[in-house]
């Protein structure tokens, strides 16, 4: 039987969750994806419209499948703790069973099991705000959407994971270097990322066989990463001062994601995977 995988944060095709889905689909893993309750709409017609087909063409010609797209927002883990205000507001009351727990519960209901879960999301409101500014609550909800989401989609999911299988978050740099302009808490909230992965990949290792790992990525245009402001900069900065001279292409960390929950990683969990063409190796700029 091929593998399955659930990838939580795509929500177009330009960010990592889609090229990940990509490089997993041509390693013929079935594709489920959880989008972003806000983003839900948009994306599932973009798609049935056939405006991500250029972008679904995988290297043997054919098109990557999406076997189902789930509402999810990684925020919240059961009904329980949604409030009011986005109960009743007119992007979420349109869909249903998007909280952790009950999109687990969904899969299992609809699949049964996966061998993969992908983590590939962050949110922070604050992010272009130094930490030195930064409330309280931007802080606790930068660690909410882009930490503790990935320690609520593993324990949920770790119950209908198949031994032997794995999972993959996306973890930045700006956790254990300074990267000014990268605020809000979201420094904080990749530092907690990848403390939790060697953490998780104990437990998780221990009570399901399953690994770990977060593959620290260069920089992106992502959706997500235009949000922050000076990502062409980070992309000319990284193009300048790293040891490899070339664009890093979102292909390169889907491949590295597929490598990592493959068999040939057997032996690999707790693990932060550099790929960022050798950036964060340098000391000095050049
Ligand atoms: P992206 O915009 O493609 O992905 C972020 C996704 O998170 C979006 O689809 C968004 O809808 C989703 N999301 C936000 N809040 C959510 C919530 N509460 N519940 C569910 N989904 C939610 O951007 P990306 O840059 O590809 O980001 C993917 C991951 O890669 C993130 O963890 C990001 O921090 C990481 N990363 C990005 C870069 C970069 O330069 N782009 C570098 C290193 C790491």
């Amino acid at each position: 039987r091929g593998k399955r995988a659930f990838i939580a944060g795509v929500a177009d095709d330009n960010g990592y969750g889609w090229a990940i889905a990509k490089a997993l689909a041509a390693s013929g893993a079935e594709i489920l994806v959880g989008t972003w309750v806000p983003a839900l709409n948009i994306f599932e017609t973009s798609l049935r419209r056939g405006k991500f087909d250029e972008s679904r063409k995988l290297p043997d010609g054919s098109l990557m499948e999406i076997v189902k797209v789930y509402p999810l927002d990684a925020v919240y883990d059961s009904p329980e703790d949604v409030p009011e205000d986005v109960k009743t507001n007119k992007r979420y009351a349109g869909s249903s069973n998007w909280t952790v727990k009950e999109a687990a519960e969904l899969v299992k209901k609809e699949y049964g099991s996966i061998d993969i879960l992908v983590h590939s999301l962050a949110n922070g409101p604050e992010v272009t705000k130094p930490l030195l500014e930064t409330s309280r609550s931007g802080y606790l909800a930068a660690i909410s959407a882009s930490s503790y989401s990935f320690v609520s989609l593993l324990k949920h999911f770790l119950p209908i994971m198949n031994p032997g299988g794995a999972s993959i978050s996306l973890t930045y740099i700006a956790s254990e270097r300074t990267i000014p302009g990268y605020g809000g808490g979201m420094s904080s909230a990749k530092a907690a990322l990848e403390s939790d992965t060697k953490v998780l990949a104990f437990e998780a290792g221990r009570k399901g066989k399953i690994r770990v790992n977060t593959i620290s990525a260069g920089p992106l245009g992502s959706r997500a990463a235009k949000a922050i402001g000076f990502i062409e900069k980070m992309i000319e900065y990284s193009y300048v001062n790293a040891p490899l001279q070339k664009e890093l292409l979102a292909d390169e960390v889907g491949n590295t994601a597929a490598f990592l929950v493959s068999p040939l990683a057997s032996a690999i969990t707790g693990s932060t995977v550099y790929v960022d063409n050798g950036l964060n190796t340098m000391g000095l700029a050049v």
